[in-house]
């Protein structure tokens, strides 16, 4: 008997792992987007465990003082038996793990922990909305990816120009909808606002996920709420703060 079969309609299945450090080397280091590195890392993936979309593993990066630095990231993708772990990069100014990616190639080598946990959400949702910046969308494709055939998702993603976008494989029916900050302008709050606010929410029980910057995440969490979205229906989290090294967190009251 598995767990989810004594699970309520919608529930989030929460699961730990067991979680060990690795050292994984760089096997491909290419860019998929003028501003998004995919790195697909090799070596001993024995007991990788990662059953959510939006799992994190911790990546560790040696800071200019020799300390070691640990980010979040989201394991796109992953292969026990072959040994591989694909993470992609949104490439931004400055920071250990933007600098080290920018500059990462085959034969480099990366120590990881986790994901310590998997929070599943549930196929039975009539509808998901899934929102964010280029941080979020390796969660958001992943979570794409993963629907089943027929289901409904829109995603809403802020990114830099048209050459940000992404393209998922799956069978599900995904909307994709962007965000352009060349057309849209640089505030992401207003730009994703101005996607949601147009539409009405599908009928039926729907799953909201939101992930971006965390006053943005905080400002549509806010908006969905007082439209009627249901708390416990939705998570957001800031994935990154303005101006702050290592500064993430999830938006709760
Ligand atoms: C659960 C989770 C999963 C995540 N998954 C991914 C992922 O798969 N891919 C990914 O690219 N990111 C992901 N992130 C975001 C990533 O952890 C942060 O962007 C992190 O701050 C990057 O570290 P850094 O060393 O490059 O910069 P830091 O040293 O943390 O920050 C240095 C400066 O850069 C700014 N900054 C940080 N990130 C950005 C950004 N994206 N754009 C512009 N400025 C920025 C900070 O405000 C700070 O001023 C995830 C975060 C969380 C919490």
């Amino acid at each position: 008997m598995t767990a989810t079969e004594n699970l309520p309609p919608h529930a989030i299945r929460r699961v730990r792992h067991e979680t060990r450090r690795r050292r994984l080397e760089v096997a491909e280091a290419n860019l998929i987007t003028p501003r998004m590195k995919r790195i697909v890392l090799s070596g001993d993936m024995d007991g990788f465990v990662s059953l959510g979309a939006d799992d994190h593993i911790k990546l560790f990066f040696a800071a200019a003082d020799g300390t070691a630095q640990m980010r979040d990231f989201t394991p796109r993708a992953y292969d026990v038996a072959a040994g591989t772990l694909t993470v992609d990069f949104a490439l931004h100014e400055a920071g250990p793990a933007a600098e080290w990616a920018t500059a990462a190639k085959v034969g480099d080598m990366l120590d990881l922990g986790g994901p310590r946990g998997s929070a599943v959400v549930p196929h039975d949702f009539d509808w998901y909305w899934l929102v964010g910046d280029e941080t979020a969308l390796p969660a958001i494709g992943r979570f794409v990816e993963e629907l089943p055939p027929g289901a409904k998702v829109t995603t809403a993603v802020a990114i830099a120009d048209a050459g940000e976008r992404q393209s998922f494989a799956t069978k599900a029916d995904w909307t994709a909808l962007w965000a352009e900050r060349d057309t849209a302008g640089a505030d992401d709050t207003a730009a994703l606002l101005a996607l949601l606010d147009a539409r009405p929410f599908p009928a039926g029980d729907g799953y909201i996920f939101v992930a971006a910057e965390s006053s943005v995440a905080r400002a549509i969490r806010a908006r969905l709420l007082e439209r009627g979205h249901p708390r416990a229906q939705m998570k957001a989290a800031g994935y990154w703060t303005r101006g702050l090294a290592d500064a993430h967190e999830r938006i709760e009251d």
